[in-house]
């Protein structure tokens, strides 16, 4: 089932969501529905706040090569348990924040950790655009959008621009 996706600005897109723990059937169609609406929007990632839902779970799948078979994962109560002190720049976006774009500085690597929908820890390191996408649905769950990294005048006038699509959209 696709689920309506939340635009900034949103209380619970500022909201930290909470721990998880062990995965039932209904966090399995959750995650199953996440996904849907990931692929749907398209998007390479997606965390549940953004659905509204503020529990620590969050999909992604970064394959972009054209024919390449899809990875899609979800990860619960995810841990970046180390970052790479290389850092990298990426024009990030975000599926709450449509048509904004802009250039996000991370580490270039991380090595997260996180429970599968089958309830056992994985643990594993991500590079290039895996590791930042990582990086951004897990600011996610801590209620941090990668607009928060932008200086204030941008940040407020793509709080702006997206204040005045609300409007426009409630209208139509
Ligand atoms: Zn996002």
């Amino acid at each position: 089932m696709i689920r309506p996706i939340l635009i900034h600005p949103d209380p619970r897109l500022k909201t930290r969501a909470t721990e998880i723990g062990a995965p039932d059937a209904e966090i399995r169609a959750l995650a199953s529905d996440m996904l849907e609406t990931m692929y749907d929007a398209p998007g390479i990632g997606l965390a549940a706040p953004q659905i509204g839902v503020m529990k620590r779970l969050f999909v992604m799948d970064c394959i972009k090569e054209e024919g390449a078979e899809p990875r899609p994962m979800a990860l619960i109560d995810p841990v970046v348990e180390w970052s790479s002190e290389a850092l990298n720049t990426y024009e990030e976006g975000c599926l709450s924040i449509p048509e904004q774009y802009a250039d996000v500085e991370r580490p270039a690597e991380v090595e997260v950790s996180w429970t599968d929908l089958d309830g056992a820890r994985q643990r594993e390191r991500f590079a290039g655009l895996w590791a930042t996408c990582a990086q951004h649905e897990i600011d996610h769950l801590d209620g941090k959008l990668f607009i928060d990294y932008l200086k204030p005048m941008r940040r407020q006038m793509i709080t702006r621009k997206m204040q005045k699509m609300k409007r426009e959209q409630a209208r139509a």
